[in-house]
C-alpha cells in the first residue's frame, strides 16, 4: 500500500488535511490558516497543510476518548498483533517512507533509512512486549499479613496527547505511539508543521494495519494547535518531545489537571577523548555525534573535550574529516550531510554562530558546500576551538552543524566540564582504559553514556535525560510503564 496523498490539481503538490479524526479527514481546501511544506534541499514548496482549529482539536480528543474503552479492553496480545502488522507495513513501505523523509528533511539516504529501521524496530519491540502478560494486568504481592491478598495492576493511562518535533519525525512518533498503543491508550498526535507528510504516511499505515477508528487521531498545526491539545481536559497524559522552552510550557499546562507528562527535551552533550583513545575511532564518533542529521539532534555531542596530549593530533584529523564531508542534497553520490530543516532554522543557527564569534569564539575550521546546495537550507559544518565556558556556543543548544572543542588535562577536569550544564541527555567517552570508562559512566550526569560506540539506540534501552533534558523515559519497559497507571488493591481473604 503506498500512501495516497490528496494533490493540488494545478501543480500536484501534496495537500494535508487539518485533522484526521476517527478515520475522517477534515479540511484540505487550503489555506485559511496553514503552512507550506518544503523540500529542504531545494527550498521548493512540495505541499501545503491546513491547521486544525479548536473545534477539530476538541473532536480529535473526543474521538480518542470514545475509542478508549474498546481498545484498552482488548487483550495485550490482540493489540500486539496490530503493532506487529504496523512494523510489517512499515517494512513494506520502507522505500516510500525513506524518500519522503529525504525530501522534507533533506536527510541523506542512509540516515533516512535508519529512521525507518528505528520505527520498525520500535513497533516490533512493543509487539513483543504485548506477548508478556506479566507487564499488563494484575499480579500478587507478598505482604506480612496472611489474612489479605495484595495485588498490583497496571492499566492504560487513557487518552494521550503526543506532540513531536521535526528532526526525527517518524522516530520520535514511533517511540510514543507504539508503547501508548501497547498499553491500551488512545492518542491524538500533533506532528511538527515542517515534516508532517511522514506522520501522515505512518497514520495511513496504522489504519491499514487495523488500528481501529478513533484510536489514533492526527491534528496538524504549529504551537497553537499543540497548546490546545495539551490543555484539553480529556487528555490524561502528554508526551512531548521538543525544546526545553516549550517543554516548560507543556508542564505548566499539565499541572492544571495533574496530567501525566513525559518530556524529552534539549541537550548540550559532551564527547570525551582521553589520551589513550584510538584517535581514528574518536574522529568517527565526533563526526557522527556532531554532524549526523546536520547536528539537529537532541543528543548532539557538540561539546568535544580532548586530552591535551592528543589535542593537536585530534584537531588535525578532525579538520581533514570535516573538510571531506560531502554536504549536499540526498540524491548526491557519497553525500554525508544534508541541509537544515528550514530557512528559519538555518538563519537561527547562523545567527547563533555570529553571536558566539562576536563574543570571542574562534572558528578553527569549517567544511564546504557542494554547488547543488545553492537553493536549499544548507550550512557548512563549523568547528570552534577553545571557546570561553560562558560563550553561547558552548552553553546553548545550537541544533545545527557546529561543534566546540576544548582541551583538558585530568579526568576530574573533563568530568567537571562535561557536567557543567543544566542539561543531561547523553555523553560519549573514547578510551581504552576500562577502569576510566567505569568511572566516567558513573560520574557523567547523563541519561545514556556511550563508551567507544556510535550513538547506538535500541528499543530495549531507555531514552531520556536529567535536568533540563526532560522528565521520564521513553523506549524499554519504562517506556511502556509511562503509558500505564499503577494501582493496588488489598483484599480480605474469604
Ligand atoms: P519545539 O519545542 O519548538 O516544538 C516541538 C513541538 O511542539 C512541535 O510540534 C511544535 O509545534 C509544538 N509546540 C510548540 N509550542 C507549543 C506549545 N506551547 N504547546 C504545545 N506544543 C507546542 O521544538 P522543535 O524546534 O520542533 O525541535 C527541536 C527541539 O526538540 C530541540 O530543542 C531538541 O533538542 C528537541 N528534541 C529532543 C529530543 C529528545 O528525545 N530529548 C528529540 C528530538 C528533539
Amino acid at each position: 500500500m503506498a500512501t495516497q496523498f490528496e494533490r493540488r490539481p494545478d501543480d500536484d503538490s501534496i495537500l494535508l488535511p487539518a485533522a484526521t479524526i476517527a478515520g475522517t479527514r477534515y479540511g484540505a481546501s487550503i489555506l485559511e490558516a496553514g503552512n507550506a511544506i518544503h523540500d529542504a534541499s531545494t527550498g521548493d514548496v512540495i505541499g501545503w497543510q491546513e491547521h486544525a482549529d479548536a473545534a477539530q482539536v476538541d473532536a480529535a480528543v473526543r474521538a480518542a476518548h470514545a475509542a478508549l474503552d474498546a481498545w484498552r479492553s482488548r487483550t495485550p496480545a490482540s493489540r500486539g498483533k496490530v503493532l506487529r502488522k504496523i512494523a510489517e507495513l512499515l517494512e513494506a513501505e520502507r522505500a516510500q517512507l525513506s524518500a519522503m523523509q529525504q525530501r522534507v528533511s533533506g536527510k541523506p539516504p542512509l540516515e533516512a533509512d535508519t529512521d525507518v529501521s528505528d520505527a520498525i524496530a520500535t513497533f516490533a519491540y512493543y509487539a513483543d512486549l504485548c506477548a508478556n502478560a506479566a507487564l499488563f494486568g494484575a499480579d500478587a504481592l507478598t505482604v506480612p499479613d496472611d489474612t489479605v491478598i495484595a495485588e498490583r495492576h497496571y492499566e492504560a493511562v487513557g487518552v494521550t496527547a503526543l506532540i513531536v518535533p521535526w528532526n526525527f519525525p517518524m522516530v520520535t512518533t514511533a517511540w510514543k505511539i507504539a508503547p501508548a498503543l501497547a498499553a491500551g491508550c488512545t492518542a491524538v498526535l500533533k506532528p511538527s508543521e515542517f515534516t508532517s507528510p511522514v506522520e501522515h504516511m505512518l497514520a495511513a499505515i496504522m489504519t491499514a494495519a487495523g488500528v481501529p477508528e478513533g484510536v489514533v487521531n492526527l491534528v496538524n498545526g504549529g504551537g497553537e494547535v499543540g497548546a490546545l491539545l495539551a490543555a484539553h481536559p480529556l487528555t490524561d497524559k502528554i508526551s512531548f518531545t521538543g525544546s526545553t522552552a516549550v517543554g516548560r510550557k507543556v508542564m505548566q499546562v499539565a499541572a492544571q489537571d495533574m496530567k501525566r507528562v513525559t518530556l524529552e527535551l534539549g541537550g548540550k552533550s559532551a564527547l570525551i577523548v582521553r589520551a589513550d583513545a584510538d584517535i581514528e575511532q574518536a574522529i568517527a564518533l565526533a563526526m557522527g555525534g556532531a554532524f549526523t542529521n546536520a547536528g539537529q539532534m537532541c543528543s548532539a555531542t557538540s561539546r568535544i573535550l580532548v586530552h591535551d596530549d592528543v589535542y593537536r593530533k585530534f584537531m588535525a584529523a578532525f579538520e581533514v574529516a570535516v573538510r571531506a564531508l560531502v554536504v549536499a542534497p540526498p540524491w548526491t553520490e557519497n553525500v554525508s550531510m544534508g541541509p537544515l530543516v528550514s530557512r528559519a532554522q538555518c538563519a537561527r543557527v547562523k545567527a547563533l554562530l555570529d553571536q558566539g564569534v562576536a563574543h570571542g569564539a574562534t572558528v578553527a575550521f569549517s567544511g564546504t558546500l557542494e554547488s547543488a546546495c545553492a537553493e536549499g537550507f544548507f550550512m557548512a559544518p563549523v568547528v570552534i576551538a577553545e571557546p570561553d565556558a560562558a560563550n553561547v556556543l558552548w552553553t546553548d543548544e545550537v541544533f545545527g552543524p557546529l561543534a566546540c572543542v576544548k582541551s583538558f588535562r585530568t579526568d576530574d577536569e573533563a568530568i567537571a566540564l562535561a557536567n557543567d550544564t543544566r542539561y543531561g541527555l547523553v555523553a560519549t567517552v573514547v578510551t581504552r582504559d576500562d577502569e576510566a570508562a567505569r568511572r566516567y559512566r558513573q560520574a557523567l550526569r547523563a541519561g545514556l553514556v556511550w563508551i567507544n560506540t556510535p550513538q547506538l539506540i535500541f528499543p530495549q534501552v531507555c531514552w531520556g535525560g536529567l535536568g533540563l533534558s526532560g522528565i521520564g523515559r521513553e523506549l524499554g519497559v519504562a517506556g511502556l510503564r509511562s503509558y500505564q497507571e499503577l494501582r493496588h488493591a488489598v483484599v480480605a481473604r474469604a
